[in-house]
């Protein structure tokens, strides 16, 4: 059973969560403030499989909490609740290390398919690292589980890319992107189609998010991220990963 931890404030819609993600099976804790959240997530090692955060928080809000949690080594998948019509919390979400993202006020079941989508992929990664042959997603070709590119040692098994001085744990979306653009190597991506097919973002959502990934995985894969070899921008479409 996964455990999922909400941290949110307005206790009518924490409850509310909490009750219809029971309903579902998952077992659920909820904070009411980002300093208990980290106290807890703290203690619990790593009992909790996802956590939904939220961005309006008495005390740290949702963005210094993510950030915290990711500076800690805590990589838990993380959908953020943001607030209506303001984009730039998308992108500071992302930043700070969100995976994902929903603007409130938001469906309940828009909720529960992210929540299971979040969880399901990361259940893939592991899984299909775990085995030694893979039919692959569908008609894709099979990305190998371990994948060396530039003196690093991607591990989609462990979730982190090896360097020679230095490790680099991925978050689930970040691992699942750059899956994504391995099994699309050399081809040119657009943004709307990794938003639609590594997030499953299907309605017009602002594409700036994929940059900021983008950013990061630089960080992590080019010895001169500012003058990039392997993450490539494409410019008017997206980017192209060349091996
Ligand atoms: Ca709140």
């Amino acid at each position: 059973m996964s455990r999922i931890l909400i941290v949110e404030d307005e206790r009518h819609l924490a409850e509310g969560l909490r009750f219809n993600l029971e309903a579902e099976g998952y077992q659920v804790d909820v904070c009411e403030d980002g300093e208990s959240a980290l106290e807890l997530l703290e203690a619990s090692g790593s009992a909790i499989d996802l956590l939904v955060l939220d961005v309006m928080l008495p005390g740290k809000d949702g963005f210094e909490v993510m950030a915290e949690l990711r500076r800690e080594g805590q990589y838990l998948p993380t959908l953020m609740l943001t607030a209506r019509g303001r984009p730039e919390d998308v992108l500071k979400g992302f930043e700070s290390g969100a995976d994902d993202y929903l603007p409130k006020p938001f469906e309940l079941a828009i909720l529960l398919a992210r929540i299971g989508g979040l969880l399901r992929r990361r259940e893939w990664l592991l899984a299909s690292a775990a085995a030694k042959t893979t039919a692959g997603d569908g008609d894709k070709p099979a990305a190998p589980q371990v994948f060396e590119v530039a003196g690093r040692v991607i591990d989609f098994g462990t979730l982190e890319i090896r360097a020679e001085s230095q490790t680099f744990p991925l978050t689930v979306m970040e691992a699942n992107l750059l899956r994504y653009l391995i099994q699309h190597q050399d081809q040119a991506v657009s943004r709307k189609a990794m938003l639609e097919d590594v997030w499953g973002v299907r309605e017009d959502t602002d594409t700036r998010p994929i940059d900021n990934f983008i950013v990061r995985l630089r960080r992590y894969l080019e010895d001169d991220p500012a003058n990039p070899k392997h993450l490539l921008t494409v410019r008017g479409v997206g980017y192209r990963f060349t091996p």
